[in-house]
């Protein structure tokens, strides 16, 4: 029996079901492998208007919209006092929209799954076992003969492309020792759902990052709970106690963006924990086999980008790549040049989010901020000050949303406004995030 499927994608997460769900509209067959062993709680729930785009595009967002919390923004909230509301614009950008979404996860992964088998992609919970490729078969990775021979849907006959949407268990880069740059950070993330914890949302909805006495913390408004999470480094959180529902309980009660806030709070689900999350794969393709998702690479999660990058990465190879049909999947050399053209766009999106969520850790963000109240004060009656401040705001706006990460001249502009134009405030350094247990707590 000759195999039903071009496509075997291994993980069923966001990047996975994604890929599957464009393959299956584009008329490729793709069976997708997923272990089935997500926990209960997932990190992931603060999502960005570009994720919208792609809901709209797979005809889920008024499924999404039924689970979900409309999301008009976010805030960052200094140990200052200092307080940055960003909130999409007013109207949409072009065809972005105005608002995003915060999303429990599971649910959010299990609608993926569930329009991507509607759409025609077959699921089968299975870890697959994998192995260098044979010498000859044009392949560098893939699935062994015991995987082959169990699954009969593939006729005994390897699929013409792998996917390795694992995640960061990074499972091809492993067997085939494909190396990584990794973020120069040393934290860890712990993270629960309460009830009774104010989230300090300007409106309703407004996800809120506080810049704490130590690290940072994410607030993230779900239907009658809200999610909270602290990242500090890991020697700080061995000050907090040895369990992680201790250190979690322990850094809420004792920074004080929080103490308040969670005053009467109770914790409704377990803690989860998260190490290790700054990566960028040296190459995401290979004969026979292609990365999606976190699997390529992952980003600093301050600024939310993961499940946009995990979801966008399936649509650019589904537009660079597919877009032609299954013919492409028997050109190896074209698909090569394809894929090319993919890790191309996907590195100069991590490097355009690593470049803006560097300002909010190093303290730039703030000391703009800070510099552009001065400057309000000052030249209150000067039109070109605020013209100049509403538009540069407009254009951080769109850098953090997703919708201008990656435009040079937003990019530039701030980096010569901070560079240049900023006066009479404390320097940087006094503002960044503090990581060390030796570091002294700065203004
Ligand atoms: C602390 C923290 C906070 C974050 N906050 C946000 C946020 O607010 N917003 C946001 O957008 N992103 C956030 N992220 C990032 C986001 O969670 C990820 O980018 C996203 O989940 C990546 O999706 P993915 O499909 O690539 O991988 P995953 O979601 O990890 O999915 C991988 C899938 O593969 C399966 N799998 C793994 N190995 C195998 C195997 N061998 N065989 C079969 N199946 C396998 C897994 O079970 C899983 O289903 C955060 C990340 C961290 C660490």
């Amino acid at each position: 029996m000759k195999s039903q499927f071009d496509v075997a994608i291994v993980g069923g997460g966001p990047a996975g079901s994604t890929l599957a769900a464009l393959l299956a509209l584009r008329g490729i067959r793709a069976i997708v492998f997923d272990d089935d062993k997500r926990p209960s709680l997932l990190v992931g729930e603060s999502l960005l208007p570009t994720v919208v785009m792609l809901m709209r595009r797979l005809g889920i967002e008024d499924r999404v919209k039924a689970f979900s919390v409309h999301k008009p923004g976010v805030a960052f909230i200094h140990r200052t006092g200092s307080r940055l509301d960003f909130f999409f614009p007013e109207k949409a950008l072009g065809k972005l929209p105005n608002y995003a979404y915060n999303v429990p996860r599971p649910e959010y992964d299990n609608l993926l799954r569930d329009r991507a088998i509607e759409l025609g992609a077959v699921f089968v919970k299975r870890r697959v076992g994998l192995e260098s490729g044979t010498p000859g078969s044009g392949r560098e990775i893939q699935l062994d003969a015991e995987t082959l021979a169990a699954i009969p849907e593939l006729g005994g006959h390897h699929p013409k492309l792998l996917v390795d949407s694992t995640g960061r268990a990074r499972t091809f880069a492993k067997v085939l020792g494909v190396g990584a740059t990794r973020g120069k950070r040393n934290d860890v993330a712990y993270f629960a759902h309460f009830e009774n914890f104010e989230s300090d949302s300007a409106r309703d909805g407004q996800v809120v990052i506080s810049l704490l006495r130590k690290g940072w913390s994410w607030r993230i408004p779900l239907q009658g709970r809200l999610s909270v999470g602290v990242v500090v480094d890991k020697d700080v959180a061995k000050t907090h106690g040895t369990t992680p529902e201790e250190r979690l309980e322990s850094i809420i009660s004792s920074e004080p963006l929080l103490k308040d806030a969670g005053e009467s709070r109770r914790r409704v689900t377990e803690v989860m924990t998260y190490t290790n999350y700054q990566l960028i794969s040296d190459r995401g393709h290979g004969p026979g086999w292609v990365a999606a998702g976190d699997a390529f690479g992952f980003v600093d999660p301050m600024l939310s980008p993961g499940l946009f990058m995990a979801m966008h990465s399936a649509d650019l190879l589904d537009q660079f790549v597919f877009a032609e049909g299954a013919a492409v999947l028997d050109q190896p050399k074209r698909m090569a040049r394809r894929f090319d053209r993919v890790f191309d766009e996907l590195r100069d999106w991590h490097q355009s989010w690593a470049k803006i969520i560097e300002y909010f850790y190093d303290g730039r963000m703030y000391s703009l901020y800070e510099g552009g109240q001065k400057l309000r004060e000052t030249y209150s009656k000067v039109a070109i000050a605020s013209v100049w401040e509403r538009h540069l705001s407009k254009q951080i706006t769109g850098m953090v949303s997703g919708a201008r990460t990656r435009s040079r001249y937003a990019q530039k502009l701030l980096k010569f406004t901070s560079d240049h134009m900023v006066w009479g405030v404390a320097p940087p350094e006094e503002y960044a995030i503090l990581t060390g247990v030796d570091e002294p707590v700065g203004v």
